[in-house]
């Protein structure tokens, strides 16, 4: 057989898995696991494959079509055009979450910069490397994500700190900037959830409590020691909650509060700065 007929097989492996994006995940993984790019493929197409490869790739097509998204497979995402690693301990990064980090950009250079619940590290490394904070520190409850979050940082040539701590617990000083997608899906909606999210991204990522909200008010609320007088918050929020996070952002005596949307037109970014003198 040759390289061609292992990667049409791959698809219809997928495929018969039901699979809905099995063209573009078999030759995501075939090209990840032979280290070829569409010209190569061009050029080798024709060539056999070992039988090393014909089984691992093989193995690759069934974790995929166990539902493990594939981000975990190949261990990689990019966002804001850096690569980050990823596995089971942390949020694969979304691209709506790029937008979270286009809002705050402008507001870092020569900043303090906090991110509350960094996961995989990908808010604070590329708000680091592309916007020139003075100083960017980034938390997370998980041990695991922060081992991730610490190879992201390194990879990338970051300058971030970082420190195991469930919200500000273990966080002294001011910060003029506090961003944070932290975990906003309603535990029951969670179930609900496709299989390679439920299943497969962690549940502490994902599950913002009762009502999804938790972590915004924990944030709002005990934030106003870690924020300068004028400082700013940036959140990432669920479609739905827009109204509610601006509402909070108002009783707690923010100004300048903004809702942007996302490219499908959904609220995605709360913002506001600290009234405080
Ligand atoms: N800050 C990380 C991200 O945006 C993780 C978010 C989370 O775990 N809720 O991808």
């Amino acid at each position: 057989s040759t390289y061609r007929e292992m990667l049409k097989r791959g698809e219809k492996f997928l495929s018969e898995a039901c699979r809905e994006e099995a063209a573009t995940d078999s030759w995501l993984l075939f090209s990840w696991l032979l280290e070829m790019n569409r010209a190569e493929y061009i050029v080798k197409e024709r060539e056999r494959p070992s039988e090393k490869e014909l089984r691992t790739y093989q193995s690759l097509l069934e974790r995929r079509a166990s539902h493990i998204p594939l981000q975990y497979i190949i261990g990689e995402q990019e966002f804001m055009g850096l690569s980050f690693l990823v596995n089971e301990h942390v949020l694969i990064p979304r691209m709506d979450t790029e937008i979270l980090v286009e809002t705050a950009l402008p507001y870092v250079s020569e900043k303090s910069v906090l991110d509350l619940c960094t996961g995989s590290g990908c808010i604070a490394v590329s708000l680091s490397v592309l916007g020139n904070p003075d100083f960017c520190l980034a938390t997370d409850i998980s041990e695991q994500a922060l081992e991730i979050a610490r190879k992201n940082a390194e990879r990338n040539q970051a300058e971030v700190s970082f420190l195991k701590s469930d919200l500000f617990g273990k966080i002294s000083g001011t910060f003029d900037i506090i961003v944070s997608n932290p975990p906003y899906i309603s535990t029951e909606i969670v179930e609900g959830l496709m299989e390679e999210v439920r299943d497969h991204e962690p549940r502490l990522a994902l599950d913002g409590g009762e009502d999804g909200l938790i972590f915004y008010h924990r944030i709002i609320l005990e934030g106003k020691g870690f924020l300068k007088p004028q400082g700013w918050l940036f959140f990432e929020i669920g479609y739905d909650q827009g109204e509610a996070v601006t509402g909070m952002l108002q009783a707690a005596g923010f100004i300048n509060i903004v809702c942007k949307k996302d490219y499908a037109g959904f609220d995605r970014v709360v913002f506001g700065q600290n009234g405080g003198i």
